[in-house]
């Protein structure tokens, strides 16, 4: 499949070219130009903190070429009902968002593979997967906190990766 990588505000080129190549596997990567977060995306303030509605970066990468595309972003983003998301994506979509505002404290290489982790598994809900309850070092186990994220591999587990392979054999890959 062609995967594009969207960046919205400031992502270190770093971050971006480590994603490109932990994502080859899926399949070609390219890099759409950065842009700012749009004003108008709907934002709330939680704790003296401004997030993004998660969705709304799903919905402004219409026009992005590619059998998936992946926001890259720096803000913080949310659903509704939850505190905070680390990404988003749904199953029908070609869309997923992943957010690096969470994931710095711990230095270069946690900030690295957190990305990695996370783009992996909203890419993955794109190719088709639900959560993973069963197995907790399956990427598709949900992270509720970065505890979760640290403790899952970034591969998905046999079952999953069935269904993964299925679709990416469908789009050619
Ligand atoms: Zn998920
Ligand atoms: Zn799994």
């Amino acid at each position: 499949m062609n995967l594009t990588i969207k960046p919205f505000g400031r992502i270190d080129s770093k971050v971006l070219e480590y994603l490109r190549e932990e994502l080859h596997d899926m399949g070609e990567v390219s890099l759409s130009a950065s842009q700012a977060v749009p004003d108008s995306f709907i934002q709330r303030n939680r704790d003296g903190q401004v997030q993004y509605l998660a969705t709304e970066f799903e919905k402004a990468m219409a026009p992005e070429k590619g059998d998936r595309v992946l926001a890259v972003t720096d803000v913080d983003l949310f659903e509704r009902g939850l505190n905070f998301v680390f990404g988003h994506a749904t199953i029908r979509d070609r869309f997923a968002v992943i957010s690096i505002a969470r994931f710095g404290n711990d230095g270069p290489e946690k900030l690295l593979e957190r990305s990695a982790k996370t783009a992996i598994h909203e890419l993955g809900h794109t190719l088709g997967l639900y959560h993973d309850d069963a197995n907790l070092e399956c990427v598709m186990h949900f992270s509720e906190k970065l505890e979760d994220t640290d403790r899952k591999t970034r591969a998905f587990c046999t079952r999953c990766n069935a269904v993964a392979a299925f679709t990416l054999s469908r789009l050619g890959t």
